[in-house]
């Protein structure tokens, strides 16, 4: 008999938002990697999962895809990501909240275009202007824009420079609440998930304030495994989910093939820990 290891991937991109792969290249690759489980977990928006393309393909190669997204949000002027997972797709209240999402996104990414401007930045924003209204523009596309240019070397010196908290072109995104984003995954029959909690640059006497709100709020799980987490990290994000009582996530966050990076390695969910499947509704 022959057993098959699982092997969960619950978050990661495709050129719905700033993943370079199709949703159909994402699927092959992660059926290479040996990924059993995937969601795709666009921000911001449900469009890798709104034909029935994907779902065809991965039935076809045998992978189980999971309707994903993730939501940035507000909370207590802050700005954290919650991964909806398992969600019904065609939910209207979520898909028109996260339809608010992207207009906001569009605009705020023309105030950053004007501040670029303001920074000798040439052509920012006929570049903005050259999306699609129904594009999810991210930080990341105005990031390789900038690189492509020749105004930093790569992302990192674009988001110290541009585009990061602090820096001349920051402009702080108007999302939803916190409490909004919970409520429209958990209507459309998913489950909330604090995306990599290690993340937010919080002390841990923060994080452990975020994650009680969250779970007050209605979140289910927290991701506790995810790439380049620092000493230490998976173990206490595994203690938090046992203090509050969550459950468990993992995922690459996976947005472009890289040498360091890959879709499927990830440290497995301690034994202790409840997994997020496990509250997934058929
Ligand atoms: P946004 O959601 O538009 O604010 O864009 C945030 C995205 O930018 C994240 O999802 C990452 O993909 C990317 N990002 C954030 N910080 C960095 C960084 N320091 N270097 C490279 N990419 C980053
Ligand atoms: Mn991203
Ligand atoms: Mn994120
Ligand atoms: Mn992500």
């Amino acid at each position: 008999m022959t057993s098959t290891r699982l092997c969960y991937d619950l978050h990661s991109h495709t050129v719905h938002s700033d993943g370079t792969l199709t949703q159909e290249e994402l699927i092959l690759r992660a059926v290479n990697q040996g990924v059993t489980h995937l969601a795709i977990t666009d921000h911001d928006t449900l469009r890798a999962h709104q034909t029935t393309d994907a779902q065809q393909l991965a039935l076809a190669q045998g992978l189980n895809l999971i309707t994903g997204v993730e939501v940035s949000c507000a909370w207590e002027e802050k700005e954290l990501h919650i991964v909806g997972l398992n969600l019904e797709p065609n939910n209207c209240a979520l898909q028109s909240a996260l339809k608010e999402q992207v207009v906001q996104r569009r605009e705020r990414a023309l105030m950053i275009g004007d501040k670029l401007v303001k920074q000798n930045v040439i052509g920012a924003r006929d570049y903005i202007e050259s999306f699609a209204d129904e594009q999810v523009i991210c930080r990341t596309h105005l990031s390789k824009f900038l690189v492509e240019r020749h105004y930093a070397k790569d992302a990192n010196q674009v988001f110290k420079r541009y585009l990061g908290k602090g820096s001349k072109s920051y402009v702080k995104g108007k999302w939803m609440s916190l409490e909004m984003a919970i409520q429209h995954i958990n209507a459309a029959r998913g489950c909330a998930v604090l995306a990599h909690p290690g993340r937010y640059g919080f002390s841990r006497t923060k994080l452990k304030y975020v994650v009680d709100a969250f779970r007050a709020l209605g979140g289910q799980g927290i991701e506790i495994s995810y790439p380049n987490q620092k000493q230490g990290e998976f173990e206490y994000n595994t203690r938090m989910c046992q203090t509050f009582g969550l459950h468990a996530s993992m995922g690459s966050d996976f947005h472009a093939p890289r040498q360091w990076m890959e879709l499927g390695r990830l440290h497995p969910l301690p034994k202790i820990c409840k997994p997020i499947w496990e509250l997934f509704q058929s």
